[in-house]
């Protein structure tokens, strides 16, 4: 378990492009990341030391994150076309945060889709940044 924020309503488009990007270069490896939140708006992502790309699911190193970070939830990608989340999603999900996002190839402005902690789909609006 890690410090939780209040939940976020929003990311910024700064923010998503950034994922998507990410995503896309380490493809056909998953990447995973945390989301942090200012006052309700995703704006940043934090990579935590020992995080390896996977082939099955995300894996994030929770012991490794920095002190004093709220985290909004988590991101990571999908190789294939399909942005359900699996049983380890929902158990990653639980434990940070309370919105996730799934991305897939190929990894355009619509290919993501916003989970609750709980898995069922949530809604995120895309904001311009600060
Ligand atoms: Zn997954």
């Amino acid at each position: 378990m890690v410090p939780r924020s209040i939940a976020p309503r929003s990311i910024t488009r700064q923010t998503l492009r950034f994922i998507l990007e990410v995503a896309r270069e380490s493809h056909p490896k998953e990447f995973a990341a945390l989301l942090e939140n200012h006052g309700g708006t995703i704006d940043n992502l934090i990579f935590l030391p020992g995080t390896r790309g996977s082939d099955g699911s995300a894996d994030l190193p929770l012991h490794n994150l920095p002190l004093g970070v709220r985290v909004a939830g988590s991101v990571h990608s999908h190789p294939v076309e399909d942005r359900t989340p699996s049983d380890e999603d929902l158990k990653l999900f639980s434990d940070t945060g309370e919105v996730h996002i799934i991305v897939c190839p190929p990894y355009t402005e619509s290919s993501w889709s916003c989970y609750t902690w709980e898995g069922t789909p949530a809604r995120l609006r895309v904001v311009r940044g600060p």
